[in-house]
């Protein structure tokens, strides 16, 4: 089947987007606005107020909250949830291999040719996200990981506040990014996906089957829905 990763990429300055918030939250929600990528703003708000609430939960010990998201590209969604990671004082891993999706490869339909690489024609967003997470001045609350989600997420052991799942959209790579990730969030955290669609007519279907699922097995509860962003909540924990 056909993975389809959503909407279009929203290109800087793209019409539609709302009066920026103010103070330091406002300016990083400006700065997300203008970083290209395939979240809308209204979804990226969504995904900041997720990230308020589970980084403002109390934890045993006191630590940082951690936050992790699984697709980064040039850094939209990571800056949302930076900013959320920096008012709370939670650290956000951002787990991405940078070499675009099956759908971003030449001859698919989010290809963009821009970020292939001249030196070896493969796609590189790394330096994209970089410039934008130092623009947006989140180096000290944004990390970023480079490499295979899965690979990550075996040596994973972290608890964390919240999971952004949001990388290949395809069958293996979507339930590979669930079964490795999903376990790793505390009771009470969080885990949202991108390109939840109900309807088939307006996208591919891993990410709602994995929301689906995740719903059918008891161990969360529906916490937000903004356009195809659906965050669940842990209410027990993994078995
Ligand atoms: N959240 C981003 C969009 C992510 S697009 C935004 O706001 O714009 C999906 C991303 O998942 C791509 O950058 C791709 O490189 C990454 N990805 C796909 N499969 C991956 C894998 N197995 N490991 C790590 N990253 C992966
Ligand atoms: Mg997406």
């Amino acid at each position: 089947m056909t993975p389809d990763p959503g909407p279009r990429p929203e290109r800087p300055g793209s019409p539609g987007s709302r009066p920026p918030a103010v103070g330091r939250l406002g300016e990083v929600v400006a700065l997300a606005r203008d970083t290209r990528g395939f979240m809308p703003d209204d979804e990226g708000l969504a995904l900041l107020r997720a990230g308020l609430r589970a980084g403002s939960v109390a934890r045993p010990g006191g630590g940082r909250a951690v936050f992790v998201e699984i697709g980064a590209w040039c850094g939209k969604s990571s800056l949302y949830l930076g900013a959320a990671a920096e008012a709370t004082g939670a650290v956000l891993f951002s787990v991405d291999h940078h070499r675009g999706s099956e759908e971003n490869q030449p001859g698919w339909p989010y290809h963009e040719p821009d970020l292939v690489d001249p030196d070896d024609g493969r796609i590189d967003t790394l330096p994209h996200w970089r410039r934008a997470i130092a623009r947006a001045g989140l180096e000290a609350s944004v990390v970023g990981i480079v490499g295979d989600s899965p690979t990550v997420a075996s040596c994973w052991s972290t608890p964390l506040a919240l999971c952004f799942v949001d990388g290949g959209h395809g069958s293996e790579p979507a339930w590979a990014d669930y079964r490795g990730w999903a376990p790793h969030v505390a009771v009470d955290g969080l885990l949202a996906i991108h390109d939840v669609f109900p309807d088939p007519a307006d996208g591919g279907r891993p990410p709602y089957e994995l929301w689906a699922h995740a719903l059918a097995s008891g161990q969360w509860v529906e916490e937000a829905a903004c356009g195809s962003l659906r965050v669940l909540r842990r209410v027990a924990p993994p078995r």
